[in-house]
Order: C-alpha cells, then sequence, then structure tokens
C-alpha cells in the first residue's frame, strides 16, 4: 500500500514541472510537456549530407559532420528558452535539451563513433560570474543519453575575449582566433563531439576547431542547439 501511495504523495508535495512553461507534467511526459515538446522543431539535421550548419563552416575547417538540434525561429519557444539559459540562470535548460537531443542522434553516425564531448570552453572568470557555461549543460545532457563522456580539461580557454554580439564575422574570428589551448592531458587519438549552445557565426567554434584538428588523430564533429543569423 505505502509503495504503491508513496509516489502519488511525492508527485503532490513535488509535482514534475515542465522545465520550458512549469506546467505541472502528466505521467507520460518526462522533463516537457507535449505543448512544448511540439514547438520544439527537430531540424533532422543530424540526417542529412548537406544542411545549413554544414554550409557555415564550409572551407573552413574539416569536419565529420555538424548539426543543430532545434529549429529557431524569432520569438519561438526556443528562442525564449535560449535567453532564459542565458541570462536568467537556469542551466537546467541546456541540459534537457542535450538528453532529449542526445537520444536522437546516439544511433547515427558519425554522432555514435564519438568517444567524447567537449564543450566550448568559457574564460574561468565569465564562467565564475555567470555560475555555470551553458555550452557544459548541453554536453552533460548528450553526454549521459548518449551514454559517453564530456570533458573540460583537454580544451581550455586562455584569453578573456571581449563580447561577440557587435562585431563583425572577421572580427569576432580575430577576437577568439588564439583564445584557446589544448592541455597535456589530451590524449593522442579521439573522435569528439565539439559542443556549444549557440551557433551565429561560427568563429568561437572555428577557433576550437583549429587547435583540436592540429592533431592529425583527432576527428572533430559539430552539434549545438540552435544555429541563428
Ligand atoms: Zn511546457
Amino acid at each position: 500500500m505505502f509503495q504503491k501511495v508513496y509516489p502519488l504523495l511525492l508527485q503532490l508535495f513535488y509535482p514534475k514541472l515542465c522545465f520550458a512553461c512549469q506546467v505541472h507534467l502528466t505521467k507520460k511526459e518526462q522533463s516537457i510537456c507535449a505543448t512544448c515538446r511540439y514547438q520544439l522543431v527537430p531540424t533532422n539535421f543530424h540526417n542529412k549530407a548537406k544542411n545549413p550548419v554544414l554550409d557555415r563552416f564550409w572551407g573552413r575547417v574539416n569536419l565529420e559532420h555538424a548539426t543543430t538540434a532545434f529549429v529557431f525561429t524569432k520569438k519561438g519557444l526556443l528562442q525564449q528558452l535560449i535567453h532564459q539559459l542565458k541570462y536568467d540562470n537556469q542551466p537546467q535548460i541546456a541540459y534537457e535539451l542535450g538528453k532529449i537531443y542526445g537520444k536522437v542522434i546516439r544511433h547515427v553516425p558519425p554522432y555514435k563513433h564519438v568517444d567524447t564531448i567537449i564543450p566550448v570552453p568559457l574564460h574561468p572568470k565569465k564562467q565564475h560570474i555567470r555560475g555555470y557555461n551553458q555550452a557544459e549543460k548541453f554536453a552533460e545532457g548528450l553526454a549521459e543519453s548518449m551514454n559517453i563522456n564530456y570533458n573540460t580539461e583537454w580544451l581550455i580557454r586562455t584569453e578573456n575575449t571581449s563580447t561577440q554580439t557587435q562585431k563583425s564575422r572577421l572580427e569576432r574570428f580575430k577576437n577568439v582566433q588564439s583564445a584557446f589551448e589544448l592541455t597535456t592531458t589530451a590524449p593522442a587519438t579521439a573522435n569528439i563531439l565539439l559542443v556549444d549552445d549557440v551557433i551565429t557565426t561560427g568563429a568561437t567554434l572555428e577557433a576550437c576547431c583549429g587547435v583540436l584538428l592540429a592533431l592529425k588523430n583527432y576527428k572533430v564533429s559539430i552539434a549545438a542547439i540552435a544555429l541563428t543569423s
């Protein structure tokens, strides 16, 4: 009797809420309600030999593949979630989106061959101010669903660059070009999924790839929550 009632009591006092809109979830719903889930439209870029994310990096870095999880529309739910993630101290949003997308790509090549997920690092000072790295939270969710590790020690950010938002594409690239370094903890061979929260120009990811692909036995794919223009 107690075993049966206890989860119901728990549900009564600590009801599970949708991470996107905070409504109470039904038994069948996990972390996100059906209404919000419907508004998060999958890109299916991971299944495509040609997609807008690959196009953004074409001719710049030699990637295995590149993808983003959900379609970004101005004023849409995803834009609202990304805003909360960045400015509203809600790191669990990136984690939950990572868990959802990890389940989608874990059986899809080349993503199923990845051995380590690396989030784009924030400079330690910036991370201290914000309290978390949103790319790392996305990596954590992906890693859990894909049943592989994520690593924050191999690739580090050595320069605290100024904000990218007001800069042109060339300025952005120059700004981050030398901001990253590989540490001696990194192995000689790795198949990496490099992840960020949002891809805009791709300058930051390109700089990270430059460092990782300097090692000839490294393969790199890219995943982010969304692609914005
Ligand atoms: Zn919801």
